[in-house]
């Protein structure tokens, strides 16, 4: 007998034949006599409605009543999937975030989780019930709710597991796992079996969406055992596939790997819009006084580029920020051109970000010189590039998106025979 977290995201649950699919995943798993815990994602496109209707009603809205609004969509779900249980049987109830409670602070739209009370969970999955548990939420220290962030319920999933000690955490998604690009754009685009957690944090933060980053770095961090999986499969296929999981891919620790691969995957961010100053003083403090006024309107600078001035007078400077910040970082910018003292602004917000990861480049030469040979082939003029042990970013303009993928997916060798 195992303790499981089951998570299902918003396509699994989009509408109560889908919701009743996912009561027969979960019947499985009960009857092979484990302990399981459910995590539910909103049915698909209700969170983007329920946050459209904030920004109708008012759109400078408080964050806490944003909350109070968007979390609703897995109050709905988890609600129905307990119903969907008791309907096969299965003692099943459903559990808003306040009531495990699953603690966050206050930061309202983007909470972080301080920690959960799995006291009266556990006890529950011991009775045998099924506890179908409201993604994407908790409550803050002020007893408001608060939410994670968009695609929130991955991390509420991998956080439960982490606080009841699960043994797994399966997050089951329209995709049949991790693919070493978004199969929607790359056909060509290959399953992994497994994937290090450190490898998952660099592609979901450069783009991927399979999973919430936030969710992957708390894997990471308890060591959960992550296996995505698609919730199209049939409830009654075999569980047995190769390394005796059923078809999916397994986030792990570096060491489970055996076959290593230099690049693992090629992922893309349209998140992005690059600004450049250009005739910046060269002098010490200029960085602070560009920085300083991002950082305290929380605008999150990205990649940054600076050359060394050829005059020792004045210098370029670039870097991107997302690109639902970039009208107000360009006005912040603008306004702090006093202390600043450069010539011109301009920038960009048709621009994508494309980015190839593998923990193997760390042992290898040559990986970036390839792809910009391969983009240069293809006439694709890179803006900015940026690189880490484990990956290299270019910037380029968003026209050349999928060239820029299928290509350099190919040049690594990822494409499936
Ligand atoms: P859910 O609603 O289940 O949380 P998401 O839409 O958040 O699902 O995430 C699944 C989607 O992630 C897939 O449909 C796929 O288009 C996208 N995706 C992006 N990159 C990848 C990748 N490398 N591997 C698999 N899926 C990816
Ligand atoms: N329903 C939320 C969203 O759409 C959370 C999630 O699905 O993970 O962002
Ligand atoms: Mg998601």
């Amino acid at each position: 007998m195992a303790r499981i977290v089951m998570k299902f995201g918003g396509t699994s649950v989009a509408n109560i034949e889908r919701i009743q699919n996912v009561a027969l995943h979960v019947k499985r798993e009960v009857e092979a006599g484990h302990e399981v815990a459910v995590v539910v994602s909103a049915m698909a496109g209700v969170t983007n409605q329920l946050v459209a209707w904030c920004k109708e009603a008012m759109p400078n809205y408080a964050t806490s009543e944003y909350d109070a609004v968007v979390s609703s969509g897995e109050q709905v779900t988890s609600g129905l999937l307990a119903i969907a249980l008791n309907n096969l049987g299965i003692k099943a109830r459903s559990y808003q975030g306040w009531q495990i409670p699953l603690r966050t602070d206050s930061t309202h739209g983007s909470a972080r989780i301080q920690g959960i009370e799995g006291d009266a969970l556990s006890k529950d999955l011991s009775s045998g019930t099924v506890a179908c548990i409201a993604g994407f939420q908790g409550v803050s220290p002020e007893g408001r709710i608060a939410t994670l962030g968009r695609g929130g319920s991955d991390t509420s999933a991998v956080a439960i597991a982490a606080g009841i000690k699960a043994d797994r955490c399966d997050i089951y998604t329209d995709v049949d796992g991790v693919y070493t690009t978004d199969p929607r754009i790359v056909p060509k685009a290959r399953r992994l079996p497994r994937v290090a957690f450190e490898e998952m944090l660099e592609m979901a933060s450069l783009g991927a969406k399979v999973l919430q980053v936030r969710s992957v770095e708390l894997a990471m961090v308890h060591n959960v055992r992550v296996f995505v999986r698609s919730s199209f499969d049939a409830p009654d296929a075999p569980q047995i596939g190769p390394g005796g999981l059923p078809p999916g891919t397994l986030i792990c620790d570096e060491e489970e790997i055996v076959e290593q691969q230099v690049v693992t995957g090629i992922a893309y961010s349209k998140d992005e819009a690059q600004i450049t100053l250009r005739g910046v003083q060269d002098k010490p403090g200029v960085a602070a006084a560009v920085f300083g006024p991002l950082a305290e309107a929380h605008i999150n600078v990205d990649m940054i580029v600076q050359n060394i001035s050829d005059d020792g007078t004045t210098t370029d400077l670039t870097f991107t920020v997302p690109v639902a910040d970039y009208e107000r970082a360009m006005a912040t910018l603008r306004a702090g051109n006093g202390a600043i003292g450069y010539a011109k602004i301009d920038g960009a917000s048709d621009v994508v970000k494309v980015s190839v990861v593998g923990i193997g480049m760390r042992s290898h030469a040559g990986v970036a010189a390839k792809a910009f040979a391969a983009l240069a082939a293809n006439g694709i003029n890179i803006r900015v590039i940026a690189t880490s042990e484990i990956k290299i970013s270019v910037l380029i303009d968003t026209a050349h998106t999928e060239l820029a993928v299928r290509t350099l997916h190919s040049i690594y060798g990822l494409d499936q025979a």
